[in-house]
């Protein structure tokens, strides 16, 4: 072979232009690492599912005649670095020219480019040609400003890949529906099954186990539902479009202890390992709507588009404008380990029970189980960033750090000051109350915020409220509630805090 190609394990992009030749003289390399699997401990359906894709995309691409050299975990390669195993495969194959797609992660990124300046052989990037932007350019429309506001972001890429629009002006003449799309789920219509790709994964199971890489979390091992190849992606997508999204921007925040997936599509791993890029899967759902506007409103499809052409792209783009400080920030210097509670989901807390027990079982929960439940959790309590952005990347199944990082560090736990959100994102138990079925069912009254059976949302929410107090005096969008903390008379807000800080030095007692 004259060129080897690298394919890391969140590129599994069959349609790039890489693949539409086939040349003898290319080597294409995949890896199953160890430096990928413990970088932090993932859930084990997470490692499954990309090693399942990443061996059914190696298959494919051989099924078309290309030729791939590909490490599995077991092999004594796999432990090894990747500048280590590209070496390897230099010298096994005298390779001359090497090639690789831009990276998402800083980290590897880093990784490549430095092996590449003491590279002997040439060598060339390419881009994934998976993403709508590259990675400069949110940082190049907002050059010079402050703060980066999603929504000015959106507007640009609805108008810049004229989705949802009439020449410049939004289909319906609203950009956003957010209010619209704010109810709870009380079974005003049926949820459609879950779409299942049941797979056998006993043998990989083992290959893990017998490589030592330490996972968490549970795994059906005869019956791995997860879509991890493009047939199945685009099925997913398909069943999304016809059974998911009439109703999807309605329940979007919703919250439900029998529901674990709502409308949501569960497509966020087949796009983070790029089996599907977001141009197919927002065509596709618009294409769908047009076709089908007696059925389905626009502000479902409106909510749908933002996440992807919207919150997607714009969190890239913070990473990519603000690594490697980003990963560092703790703007409001919180210091707590995380509770054991999160690697086993035993609460008294209703909705941390069902948010962190199905995260376990499923790696996966939904955004507002991850943002105004588990993140909201985290923040009250004043848990490290470092700490939080360790599980959230290692506990779902489309936890990449490009996508992890400015939704945890930023939106959720506002460690980075407020880049990315204009106020920090926490509630006390009514937010809980009015999206969920949750606190019916709890040991605790939402309804009061001191005593032992208060809910522990409220007594946090007005103790972080009052111990960042300082931090947020000149927060516009903080104004009203420090105004109502004002107004706690201090013997209740003395009991407040007291419960506060008994839940915070020791969050598993309750
Ligand atoms: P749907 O609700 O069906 O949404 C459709 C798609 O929109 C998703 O597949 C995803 O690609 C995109 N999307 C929606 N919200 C966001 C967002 N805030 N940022 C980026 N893309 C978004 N998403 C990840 O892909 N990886 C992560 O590691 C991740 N970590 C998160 C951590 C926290 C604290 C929070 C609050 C959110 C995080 N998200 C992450 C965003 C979002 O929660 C998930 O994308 C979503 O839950 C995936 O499920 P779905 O495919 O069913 O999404
Ligand atoms: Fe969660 Fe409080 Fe509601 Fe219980 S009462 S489910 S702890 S918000």
């Amino acid at each position: 072979y004259v060129t080897l190609r690298l394919i890391l394990g969140d590129q599994l992009n069959l349609k790039h232009s890489w693949f539409t030749q086939k040349d003898p003289s290319v080597l294409y390399l995949m890896a199953e690492m160890r430096q990928e699997t413990d970088y932090v401990k993932h859930h084990i359906q997470k490692v499954t599912g990309f090693f399942l894709a990443m061996r059914d995309f190696a298959q494919e691409l051989q099924n078309q005649g290309h030729e791939v050299h590909y490490i599995r975990i077991t092999e004594e390669l796999a432990v090894k670095s990747l500048p280590e195993i590209l070496q390897h495969c230099f010298d096994t194959y005298s390779i001359q020219h090497f090639e690789y797609q831009l990276p998402d992660e800083y980290r590897v990124d880093e990784q490549l480019k430095t092996f590449c300046t003491e590279l002997s052989i040439s060598h060339q990037v390419f881009d994934t040609e998976h993403f709508y932007t590259t990675r400069e350019e949110l940082g190049q429309f907002f050059e010079g400003k402050k703060q980066f506001l999603m929504e000015n972001f959106y507007r640009m890429m609805r108008k810049k890949h004229q989705v949802l629009m009439v020449g410049n002006e939004p289909l319906g003449n609203q950009w956003n529906f957010d209010h619209d799309n704010r109810l709870k789920y009380k079974n005003q219509v049926p949820v459609p099954p879950m779409a299942v790709f049941p797979k056998n994964v006993i043998s990989l199971l083992k290959e893990i186990e017998q490589a030592g890489v330490e996972t968490f979390g549970s795994i059906e091992p005869h019956f791995f539902a997860w879509p991890t190849n493009r047939k199945e992606a685009l099925e997913q997508l398909d069943y999304f479009c016809e059974h998911l999204l009439p109703h999807f921007g309605d329940y979007e925040d919703a919250m439900h202890t029998e529901q674990a997936f709502l409308f949501h599509s569960r497509l966020s791993f087949v796009m983070n390992t790029k089996i599907v890029s977001p141009k197919e899967v927002v065509d596709r759902v618009v294409l769908h709507f047009y076709k089908n506007q007696d059925t389905i409103t626009l502000s479902q499809v409106e909510g749908f588009v933002r996440q992807i052409l919207g919150w997607r792209e714009y969190v890239r783009g913070i990473y990519w404008r603000h690594m490697p400080d980003y990963a560092q920030q703790n703007a409001l210097d919180n210091t707590y380990p995380l509770p054991e509670m999160y690697w086993t989901g035993k609460t008294k807390m209703n909705c941390m029970h069902h948010a962190l027990g199905l995260s376990l079982q499923n790696a996966y929960a939904h955004h507002i189980q991850r943002l105004m439940v588990i993140g909201n959790f985290s923040l009250l309590t004043q848990r490290h960033p470092d700490a939080v952005d360790a599980w959230y990347l290692g506990v779902y199944m489309d936890a990449l750090e490009w996508v992890e990082l400015p939704n945890t560090r930023g939106m959720s736990q506002y460690a980075d000051g407020g880049i990315l959100a204009t106020k920090p994102y926490v509630s006390s138990g009514s937010y809980i109350q009015k999206m969920s079925n949750y606190c019916t069912g709890c040991h605790y009254d939402v309804k009061s915020r001191t005593g032992e059976q208060s809910c522990p949302f409220n007594s946090l929410y007005w103790n972080f409220l009052d111990d960042k107090k300082a931090y947020f005096a000149k927060n516009q969008r903080m104004a009203m509630m420090l105004n109502l903390l004002g107004k706690i008379q201090p013997e209740e807000l003395y009991a407040i805090k007291k419960r506060a800080s008994e839940i915070i030095e020791n969050p598993d007692l309750f």
